[in-house]
């Protein structure tokens, strides 16, 4: 369930320190140590999955999902508008093998450019 080698692993494990944002029994949430937006907060499912398309149980799936919500709520991007990437393996720039979800927002963005590393 975890990778000895890998950051987010010992982010959530407490091994490395991060700013934590949200927490619930699966799933932990963190600053972003290089934002790119005013709100910049990256949420990790506690055990280890290397991206999106990896065998993700159903649960731990929907709570990494409404963690993605609830980190929104908690910095008040909820109703201002917020978006979500999940880079996923090298075109997409995935740097980290750890699946985590971007929640992006306090600004404008562009219409329609996904992309967070232009
Ligand atoms: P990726 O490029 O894999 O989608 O995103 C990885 C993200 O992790 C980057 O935005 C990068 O700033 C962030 N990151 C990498 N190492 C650390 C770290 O040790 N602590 C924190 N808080 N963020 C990190
Ligand atoms: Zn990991």
């Amino acid at each position: 369930m975890h990778d000895a080698d890998c950051i987010f692993c010992k982010i959530v494990k407490g091994e490395i320190p991060s700013t934590k944002v949200y927490e619930s029994d699966s799933v932990y949430a963190f600053e972003d140590a290089n934002p790119m937006m005013p709100v910049h907060v990256l949420v990790v499912p506690k055990n280890h999955y290397r991206n999106i398309a990896d065998s993700i149980p159903d649960d731990e799936m929907a709570a990494l999902m409404q963690a993605a919500g609830a980190v929104a709520k908690l910095k008040g991007i909820d109703e201002s508008g917020f978006r979500l990437v999940t880079n996923t393996n090298d075109d997409a720039c995935q740097t980290v093998h750890h699946v985590h979800v971007h929640v992006l927002g306090g600004a404008q963005m562009n219409e329609g450019n996904p992309s967070l590393k232009a």
